[in-house]
């Protein structure tokens, strides 16, 4: 199975992930856990990026792409693999797309979770506390919102018309979400 998430910060992506890679044993991409591992050791994608994430902003496509491209090769992939937060703009969709193209390979599910503003605000400032990710203050989240509906919501529209998009409300308990995103990809 190959599966994309698309949601707003703090829409609950990651934890989703978690179920749908245990349930599909697939592996579970997160570049911006990616980055944040690059920022921890200091490499220079680490360094180049760090200004980026504490800002809110989004990494250049081309760096991006980049990372995927090699990342989706690795052997644990064979099985498929679920991408959370790639792609996150419509040139980032359409190099995936050509990646995948020259394999034969194309995206079973793409799961979009839609989540209000003003609930989003309240779980990432309550994470801010709990986890300390220097990209949860309050300045960089509205940034991240606003950044997510400029660039990345496009993408809902761009996978609706291709006919493969799964509209799930993110609002509720965790089990109640990980239910319907089970029912909308069986
Ligand atoms: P996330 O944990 O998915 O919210 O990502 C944290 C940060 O990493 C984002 O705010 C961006 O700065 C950067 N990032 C993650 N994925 C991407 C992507 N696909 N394109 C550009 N920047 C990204």
């Amino acid at each position: 199975m190959k599966a994309i998430l698309i949601g707003p910060p703090g829409g609950g992506k990651g934890t989703q992930a978690a179920f749908l890679m245990d349930k599909y044993g697939v592996a579970h991409i997160s570049t911006g856990d990616m980055l944040r591992a690059a920022v921890k050791e200091g490499t220079d994608l680490g360094k180049k990026a760090k200004s980026f994430m504490d800002k809110g902003e989004l990494l250049p496509d081309d760096v991006i792409i980049g990372i995927i491209g090699e990342r989706i090769q690795a052997d644990d992939c064979k099985k498929g693999f679920l991408l959370d937060g790639f792609p996150r703009t419509i040139p980032q969709a359409d190099a995936l797309e050509d990646m995948l193209s020259k394999s034969g390979a194309t995206i079973d599910h793409v799961i979009h979770i839609a989540v209000a503003d003003d609930e989003l605000m309240k779980r990432l400032l309550g994470r801010a506390e709990k986890e300390g990710r220097s990209d949860d203050n309050e300045e960089t989240i509205k940034n991240r919102l606003k950044v997510f509906h400029e660039q990345t919501s496009p993408l809902i529209d761009y996978y609706r018309n291709k006919g493969n998009l799964r509209d799930i409300d993110g609002m509720g308990s965790i089990d109640e979400i990980t239910g319907r995103i089970k029912s909308a990809i069986q």
